[in-house]
């Protein structure tokens, strides 16, 4: 009998360390699969998808460019794709392509159980309004802060995406979307989910709303820390990338294919070494 195949889809995809991080998955919890890389033309993401159904493929990962073309595709979508409007993991069967999100809980995941932060009651503040920020505002959400504020370059993005979560809210929690300059006050969380940090960029935030016992978290990984991490240690905050949450949504779609859920300790500290390393 032939090996579960897996696939992570994107363009470009050479860079992707998910088939490392699935194999490691699949040797700590002995399951039969194979987990390849598979690059989809710009305009050929549903197609690649078919072929590699028509070959036995059970399950994918899919990276840019194609989130959003991967929620048209789906033929059923989970809460959490829905609410975030993007779809990482596709899992393949007799019933058709179920589409999932597993960037929120896995970021969340890192936060909760490894970093041993308890969002609850908390003040949360979201650094952008794009993808990633609009995938982890429903596991944000069900953590129930006390408030959540999503600062934004462009202030209406925010405003925007706080006004479409407000159905997710329950009545303890406050979410409210403004620019960058209009947030002053300490919070307990502030996350980064812009994507200046891939140009070694700071968003332009007060150094306010950073405290001693705030926890700073970057959704960027690299082998240094990254501008924000500086910034906000520099003004004493706890600091975390996100190589964590690459590792546990790694986990959740695992979890999603296979009903086992990996160990991601050992996966993590290996991936940190070759960071450092590299
Ligand atoms: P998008 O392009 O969808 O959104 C980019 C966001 O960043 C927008 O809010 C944009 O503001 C803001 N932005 C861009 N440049 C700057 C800047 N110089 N200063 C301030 N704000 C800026 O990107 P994504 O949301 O998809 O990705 C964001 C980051 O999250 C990336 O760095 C990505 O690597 C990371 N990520 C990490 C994951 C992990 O597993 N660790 C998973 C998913 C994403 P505006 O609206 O004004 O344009």
């Amino acid at each position: 009998v032939q090996a579960a195949q897996y696939a992570v889809i994107g363009n470009p995809v050479a860079h992707s360390k998910s088939p490392e991080i699935h194999a490691r998955f699949a040797a700590e919890t002995a399951q039969d699969m194979q987990y390849a890389r598979l690059l989809a033309p710009l305009d050929g993401f549903a197609a690649t998808v078919q072929e590699f159904i028509a070959q036995g493929g059970k399950g994918a990962n899919v990276t840019v460019p194609f989130k959003l073309e991967a929620v048209a595709l789906a033929t059923a979508l989970t809460a959490r794709a829905k609410a975030a409007g993007a779809v990482n993991t596709l899992k393949f069967d007799a019933a058709g392509i179920l589409g999932d999100n597993t960037d929120g809980v896995g970021l969340v995941t890192d936060i909760v159980r490894n970093a041993g932060f308890d969002p609850g009651g908390k003040k949360i503040l979201l650094l952008g309004a794009g993808g990633a920020a609009r995938g982890v505002l429903l596991p944000l959400l069900e953590c129930r802060p006390a408030q959540l504020v999503i600062a934004n370059r462009t202030p209406l993005k925010a405003v925007e995406l706080a006004q479409q979560f407000q159905p997710y809210l329950d009545a303890s929690c406050e979410l409210a979307g403004c620019g960058f300059s209009d947030v002053q006050q300490p919070f307990d969380l502030v996350i980064n989910a812009t994507s200046a940090s891939l140009q070694a960029e700071l968003p332009p935030i007060a150094a306010s709303v950073f405290g001693p016992a705030t926890l700073a978290y970057d959704m960027m990984y690299g082998k240094q820390a990254t501008v924000f991490m500086q910034f906000a240690a520099a003004h004493g905050a706890l600091v975390r990338d996100g190589l964590g949450m690459l590792v546990e949504q790694a986990a959740e779609s695992f979890f999603v294919w296979r009903g086992v859920r990996p160990n991601t300790e050992s996966v993590f500290a290996a991936l940190r070494a070759q960071l450092l390393s590299g």
